[in-house]
């Protein structure tokens, strides 16, 4: 047992070192990579409305191709951009990037009307976080007109900083910005605070979907929560929809979108094809 011990004590002060190395080297690859953003681009994963089989929306995700190091997943860079206070200029980058491309779509008549972005739990920390956004759709505005743009936040940032987070989405609603409340479920549930939050969009967490429809709880609280927006009168989002049989289930519970590997992946600009996504959905009618 000895022995055993004290091997399970190296792996784990190895893997210490190694994350900590790791951490340096990717927050001072993040650093250059933010000079040119070269090292950037944008994805974007549809949504698909489940009573028609239509898709006019995605979400837009960010993806970061490392010269040496490959592809670095947002799920590990996102936090320590977070830690190094990287993040606000990084959505800049985001927002700007989605807006520029929401125009161009607009112009040639694309099927995509409606993109979402992600904030980071970091928005409401500052109030001076909504004025980067601001500007940028004003530019926007300035430009051409309509803008449907929405921005997807989580309960906890919202949680952690409740007044605040209630006046600075009450800023980004008179922009005409829509609200999703991303990862549902997982955070810190206030349905007394929900009520007051001018969210327009509720995201069912993948960790859910997953469990729909064997599992009895993860079933039931999906169930639930597609009930609790119908009666908020707001839609409604499952993330992470993978199987025909999850699709079925939730177009049956009068889910209003789904969004998943069974409809698509997140695609480059240039494969977005909204037949093949639609196809998906129509031949299972
Ligand atoms: P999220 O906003 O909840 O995004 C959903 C994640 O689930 C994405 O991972 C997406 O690729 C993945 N996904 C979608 N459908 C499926 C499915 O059917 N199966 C599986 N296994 N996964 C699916 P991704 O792109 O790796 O992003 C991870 C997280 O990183 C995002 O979670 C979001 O919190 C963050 N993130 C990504 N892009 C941005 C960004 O531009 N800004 C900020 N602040 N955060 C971002
Ligand atoms: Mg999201
Ligand atoms: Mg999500
Ligand atoms: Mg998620």
């Amino acid at each position: 047992a000895g022995k055993n011990e004290g091997r399970d004590r190296f792996v784990l002060y190895d893997e210490l070192i190694h994350s900590d190395r790791r951490e340096q080297l990717i927050v001072g690859s993040l650093r250059k990579a933010m000079t040119d953003y070269k090292e950037f681009n944008l994805v974007y994963q549809p949504k698909i409305a489940l009573a028609t089989g239509k898709v006019e929306q995605a979400e837009v995700l960010i993806r970061w191709n490392h010269p040496k190091l490959g592809f670095i997943s947002p799920a590990e860079f996102i936090p320590i951009a977070e830690k190094y206070s990287l993040i606000h200029r990084l959505t800049e980058w985001v927002l700007k990037e989605t807006v520029h491309q929401m125009e161009l779509w607009k112009k040639e008549d694309h099927f995509i009307r409606q993109v979402s972005v992600n904030l980071s739990a970091m928005h409401f920390r500052s109030e001076s976080h909504n004025s980067m956004i601001k500007e940028i759709v004003h530019h926007s505005l300035e430009r051409g007109g309509e803008l449907h743009l929405q921005l997807e936040i989580t309960e906890t940032s919202v949680m952690e900083n409740l007044e605040r987070a209630l006046m600075m989405l009450g800023e980004l609603k008179q922009l005409s910005l829509t609200i999703a409340l991303d990862d549902f479920g997982t955070g810190l549930s206030s349905l007394t605070h929900l009520k007051h939050l001018p969210i327009d969009i509720l995201k069912i967490d993948k960790s859910f979907i997953d469990e729909v429809p064997h599992d009895e709880r993860g079933t039931a609280i999906t169930e639930m929560i597609i009930q609790l927006a119908k009666s908020l009168g707001i839609a409604v989002v499952a993330e992470g929809v993978e199987t025909l049989e999850q699709h079925e289930f939730l177009k049956r519970l009068g889910c209003d979108y789904g969004q998943g590997y069974y409809y698509s992946r997140p695609m480059n600009v240039k494969d977005l094809d909204q037949q093949t996504i639609e196809r998906t959905v129509r031949d299972v009618g």
